[in-house]
């Protein structure tokens, strides 16, 4: 796969791709990671990227020239061009999942008061959101992205099952998870995740999942990939029963 970040502040994102899973991927060939200088793209002595809204206004916005120079470069058949913004789709699990699949993504980082209108209009596919909150420039954004989606290709996790078992995989959270030492600060690891039986470790586990969402997320139940057993968990639940009712 290979991702172009289109930025005016290369220094921000490129120190954080070079280390740890994403950089070793890079480093494998996993991942082809380019940061481009969105200046480069700007014509004139100045290389000006930005100017003042049309019908006032505190800010700059990003112009469309610079942009479409740099981006139309960038562009091949299968190309998905996203342009991080606090107005996209939000940013999620599947759309990690749905982006991993592609093989070519062109993520562009706004600043200042954001992009010109045609921008959008005219030369991304899709706009994507990393949460409701305004931060100063995209280039965190699409950092996020860029780790998200870089995961979860072949290869790039030495444990080639995680992604399936960590949070969002089925539309749950995650079971908690211990290590030593067996007992910390008087609180001690549940007996059953040192039983040696498997069954009744993996059966905690679900259930753990299932009660740590309906405690935290219950909108993802809504939409969550439940067994029948599973969906009887959290009717009991509802009712009052603790987890541990149904670990046996
Ligand atoms: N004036 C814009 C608004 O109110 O929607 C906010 C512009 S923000 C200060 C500058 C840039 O940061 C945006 O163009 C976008 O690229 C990026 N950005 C800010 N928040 C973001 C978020 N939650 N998700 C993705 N990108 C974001």
């Amino acid at each position: 796969m290979r991702i172009d970040i289109v930025t005016l502040f290369p220094g921000m994102v490129e120190p954080a791709l070079s280390d740890s899973i994403v950089g070793r991927a890079r480093t494998r060939g996993i991942v082809d990671i380019r940061v481009h200088n969105l200046r480069d793209s700007a014509p004139g002595k100045h290389r000006v990227t930005d100017d003042t809204p049309f019908g006032g206004g505190g800010g700059m916005i990003m112009k469309p020239e610079p942009l479409a120079a740099c981006i139309e470069t960038l562009r091949a058949p299968g190309t998905r061009v996203i342009l991080l913004d606090p107005a996209g789709r939000r940013f999620t699990q599947e759309v990690a999942r749905d982006l991993s699949q592609r093989q070519h993504l062109v993520l562009v980082c706004g600043r200042y008061e954001g992009v010109d209108e045609r921008v959008r209009e005219h030369l991304v596919d899709e706009e994507l959101s990393i949460g409701d909150y305004v931060l100063s420039g995209g280039e965190a954004a699409a950092l996020v992205v860029s780790e998200a989606v870089t995961r979860l290709l072949p290869g790039v996790l030495g444990d080639e099952g995680a992604p399936a078992r960590d949070s969002f995989s089925r539309g749950l959270l995650e079971h908690p998870q211990y290590t030593r030492p067996e007992v910390f600060r008087d609180c001690a690891v549940p007996d059953v995740l040192r039983s040696g039986d498997h069954a009744r470790i993996e059966r905690w586990k679900r259930v753990m999942s299932v009660w740590r969402t309906w405690q935290r997320r219950r909108d993802l139940l809504e939409t969550a990939d439940l067994s029948p057993e599973e969906q009887k968990w959290v009717a009991g639940f509802s009712q009052g029963r603790p987890p541990e009712d149904h670990l046996e």
